[in-house]
């Protein structure tokens, strides 16, 4: 009998299973993947996340890695190009961009040594139910033996696609359709910030990431994902070209060090995050398109909210329904701001009243920094757009 079963065990299983052991917890982390093991997914961590890491002791395995820190943001959208980086949090001004399969066994390791027993190759089939609540789950092991374990909670980390959301049938909300498709490779040779271009309905984001290499990935809107997918080299430099030139010499410059990665799968919904005996935590409970760069970030902050609300009521010290009610309604509220925000980016169309606001704060480097501070998740966006803010930028565009 374990206290807590996580199904999954990348960024936010490793965390939740991480943090819930090192409160004491019995806990089973299981993944039918085998560390280090790469997934889809581009790179860029915000800084709370990194300080997240420090405060948990991982961030000199990150350095360690080889991975850069990431001081510098250059943002061009439409006609507006800023230059800055969010304030420090608890003295972390960089951000990173590690490689998945940097990122992920770094936190599986802390896992398990934090004292989560750990199984990889492990597949979860189906959940154990006792009248309308879960209470553990049947998985085949690496041998290929299957076996049951049971749990006071079963924690899905498990992906988009989640097998314990299905089987709980987590209603989903706030949906919108897949908005777009997305390809990225890797560049060696070549000098670069973290940089993000939006214009002309293309998004591209750079991330210098581990092994000297710099991530660059092109979002286009779903719609063209047939023509883009017949010659994705083609379209990616094309892109590249029409949205930003002079990055497009850098990459002409560099070595294309692996193949293209790409999807035309990025819905964007909520869904219902605990019900009696189970939570879903990551992308199993809220997936959103990519173009923010908030997924990882989410996963880990939203690990940290659920292994701080279950350890005491594993404990005893609350029940475990509040603790499990608490998560859900506490999760939603922490993401619906960024949620729709993110929904906004992602049609890649100009947003004139944040070009209004930017175009105001180019020039004050301070502003410029609370805003990248702001997309890191550092602020509230009432805190930031600010009824003082809102009326410069009115009175720039009528100037
Ligand atoms: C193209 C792309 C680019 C992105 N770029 C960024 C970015 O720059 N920055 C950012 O913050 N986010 C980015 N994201 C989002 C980010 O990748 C996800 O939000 C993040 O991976 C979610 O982590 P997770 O731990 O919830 O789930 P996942 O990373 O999906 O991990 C789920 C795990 O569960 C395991 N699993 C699933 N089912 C079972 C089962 N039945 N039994 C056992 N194990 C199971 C899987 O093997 C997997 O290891 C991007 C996403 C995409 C698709």
């Amino acid at each position: 009998m374990y206290d807590a079963i996580v199904v999954g065990a990348r960024v936010a299983g490793a965390t939740t299973a991480m943090l819930l052991a090192r409160a004491g917890h019995r806990v089973l982390l299981l993944d039918r993947a085998r560390f280090p093991s790469d997934t889809m997914s581009t790179h860029y961590v915000h800084q709370p996340t990194i300080a997240r890491l420090a405060r948990w002791g991982l961030l000199d395995r990150l350095t360690a890695s080889g991975c850069p820190p990431l001081d510098v943001a250059r943002w061009t959208l439409e006609d507006v190009t800023i230059t800055g980086c969010a304030p420090p949090v608890d003295g972390i001004r960089s951000a990173y961009g590690p490689r998945r399969f940097v990122l992920d066994s770094l936190l599986v390791d802390a896992a398990r040594e934090s004292g989560a027993e750990t199984r990889e190759g492990t597949n979860v089939t189906e959940l154990l139910w006792e009248g309308s609540r879960v209470v553990g789950v049947r998985a085949r092991g690496e041998s290929g033996a299957e076996f049951t374990a049971r749990a006071r909670v079963v924690i899905g980390a498990d992906g988009v696609d989640s097998m314990v959301a299905r089987a709980v049938r987590a209603p989903r909300y706030e949906e919108a359709p897949t908005l777009n498709c997305l390809y990225y490779t890797y560049w060696g040779g070549m000098k670069a910030d973290y940089e993000v271009y939006v214009t002309g309905r293309r998004a591209i984001g750079v991330v210098p990431t581990n092994d000297d290499a710099v991530m660059v990935g092109i979002q286009w809107p779903r719609a063209e994902f047939d023509l883009v997918r017949r010659d994705v080299e083609g379209s990616y430099l094309k892109a590249l070209e029409a949205t930003a030139p002079e990055l497009a010499e850098r990459v002409r410059g560099s070595e294309r060090t692996a193949r293209f990665t790409g999807t035309g799968r990025l819905p964007n919904f909520f869904r219902q995050a605990s019900g009696p005996g189970w939570a879903l935590v990551g992308d199993s409970g809220f997936h959103k398109d990519p173009v923010g760069a908030f997924g990882i970030s989410d996963a880990i902050r939203h690990a940290e909210l659920l292994a701080g609300l279950l350890a005491p009521a594993l404990g005893d010290e609350v029940p475990l329904e509040r603790a499990l009610d608490d998560y859900a309604e506490r999760r939603d509220e922490d993401a619906m701001p960024e949620y729709f925000f993110n929904l906004q980016a992602a049609q890649l169309e100009p947003m004139p009243e944040l070009l209004d606001i930017l175009r105001v704060i180019a020039g004050e480097q301070d502003q410029v920094d609370r805003f990248f501070g702001l997309i890191a998740g550092m602020y509230t966006w009432d805190t930031f757009f600010t009824p003082e803010l809102i009326e410069r930028a009115g009175a720039g565009r009528n100037a």
